[in-house]
């Protein structure tokens, strides 16, 4: 038993795995209605042979040849290291557990989409209880150390512990939110522009010729329309971005397009001859969202884009735009503004959302809060850290669709990734000759190779601590963030720094 037969295995699971992301690929965007019961089985049939074929005893032994194989490659070292890390964690389930949670997902799923319809927290609440209880249960399974939350934060964010989210979230709190303050009291920025009627297909056009600036491959890719934006790959050679268009709102596309496309890229990036390997996989979702944010924020709402994409767009809709500036629509579309829902928030108030959310889930694992208190609980803190008084379910707590999946230990990452973006834009800003006068001729490549080389490329070689360390030279830190914040945003609304 080689490292030949490992790699064999690991892709043929891969296969199926990859094959179930093309059915949900086509799900989400053309798959009839009429299909869905159908194709929840033959998803549910194929997850049941790869995680089959994945915790197989003699998967186990090849496993355990290999690990003491000195004669690997240094890379071949990792991937069997980092399979058989996760390997154990998967043969701790019970198939009677795997089986319970995957009944209480798809119950609390439901009664979360019928409780958003009705608006009625009620609906929904015995099952999240339901769902909350197996959460603790899995943290017990999975073992930690120190905080139970911290079980549940390392499926997405491995080696990131609940107290470094707390002392990021602790900066966020006395750093930003007084900042925000700040803003509020200044003289508001116009986005009206935004909100007139914009032609859908040329909506679909300009943002075609967005991504294809930013690098996206057409030939290993596609867009299509969902209702929610995602990215999923197949392969290094397939990674698909889908966008939403809204004609009464030309933001929406212009940042999924961006946002998606950074996904996209960090995909199309990965090396294919890794393929179905760990050093062929992403980092971690932080590092995923740090590649998106990077592009959409950074990047994309930074005046120095738009100094030359402005008038590509004004190309598309001169009529809506015969009386704006780049200028303007830099400034419209940095509009910081507290509102109630996360995904539609401006990039400061957006880590408000975020701390909500985390703090509420760590009270929920800790057993400190009871799922019927929580629709009060969340009213309070965005009273609290945004000053609104959420008026309903839906604008509330009922808006995320995370809960009633199970991802407990998701919405942190979103935040890191952030704060990572604005690490590493800083480090591109330092290391790329030219960079900023490059983003304003339009001329995006350069920053493209410098990520592909500095992240993309090493797949999971690296975790997103010790990459950030290797590209940065430090760990993740909240001040460049906030830095980038501050020079922005006081130039926006004319702040004294
Ligand atoms: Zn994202």
């Amino acid at each position: 038993m080689g490292y030949n037969d490992f790699k064999t295995r690991l892709q043929k699971i891969a296969d199926i795995g990859f094959a179930s992301a093309i059915l949900s690929w086509d799900q989400e965007t053309y798959m009839p209605q009429k299909g869905a019961d159908f194709r929840a089985r033959q998803l549910s049939t194929l997850a049941g042979v790869s995680h089959k074929m994945y915790t197989d005893e003699g998967f186990g032994k090849i496993l355990a040849v290999l690990k003491n194989d000195a004669s690997l490659t240094q890379k071949e070292t990792k991937n069997v290291s980092l399979t058989l890390e996760d390997y154990e964690k998967q043969k701790r389930y019970s198939t009677e557990f795997v089986e319970e949670m995957s009944r209480t997902v798809s119950e609390c799923f439901m009664a979360w989409q019928a409780a958003k319809e009705k608006n009625d927290f009620s609906v929904y609440a015995p099952k999240l209880e339901k769902l909350v209880a197996l959460k603790r249960k899995e943290c017990e399974i999975l073992g930690y150390k120190g905080h139970p939350y911290n079980a549940l934060l390392d499926q997405y964010e491995k080696g990131t512990t609940t107290a470094e989210v707390e002392q990021l979230f602790e900066e966020v709190k006395k750093e930003l939110v007084p900042f925000v303050k700040k803003i509020a009291a200044a003289q508001q920025v116009d986005d009206g522009f935004f909100y007139k009627h914009y032609d859908k297909q040329k909506q679909w056009e300009l943002g075609i010729e967005l991504l294809k600036q930013m690098g996206y491959d057409f030939e290993a890719g596609r867009q299509d329309i969902s209702s929610h934006p995602f990215t999923i790959h197949f392969n290094a050679q397939d990674v698909r971005v889908t966008t939403r268009i809204n004609e009464n709102d030309l933001s929406e596309m212009i940042w999924s397009c961006i946002h998606e496309g950074g996904h996209g890229l960090y995909e199309q990036g990965l090396p294919a001859e890794q393929y179905g390997l760990p050093l062929g996989e992403t980092v971690s979702l932080g590092i995923h969202e740090s590649q998106s944010r990077l592009w959409e924020n950074n990047v994309g709402r930074s005046l120095n884009y738009w100094k030359k994409n402005f008038s590509l767009v004004q190309q598309y809709f001169p009529e809506q735009l015969k009386d704006v500036s780049a200028e303007d629509f830099y400034k419209g579309m940095n509009k910081v503004a507290p509102s109630f829902i996360r995904t539609s928030a401006d990039e400061l108030t957006y880590h408000f959302h975020v701390l909500i959310r985390f703090e509420i889930e760590k009270l929920l694992i800790e057993g400190k809060v009871n799922v019927n208190d929580l629709p009060e609980l969340w009213n309070s803190k965005y009273k609290e850290y945004l000053d609104i008084t959420v008026p309903d379910f839906s604008k509330g707590i009922l808006q995320d669709i995370h809960w009633s999946h199970g991802s407990f230990g998701y919405f942190p990452t979103y935040s890191i990734g952030s704060f990572y973006a604005a690490q590493f834009f800083a480090q591109a800003q330092k290391e790329i000759t030219g960079l900023d006068t490059q983003i304003s001729e339009g001329e995006l490549l350069p920053l493209l190779n410098w990520l592909r080389d500095k992240v993309h490329q090493h797949g999971k070689m690296y975790t997103a601590a010790e990459l950030c360390e290797k590209i940065t030279g430090e760990k993740l830190n909240f001040r460049y963030f906030m830095n980038y914040a501050t020079r922005k945003y006081a130039g926006i609304y004319h702040l004294s720094e």
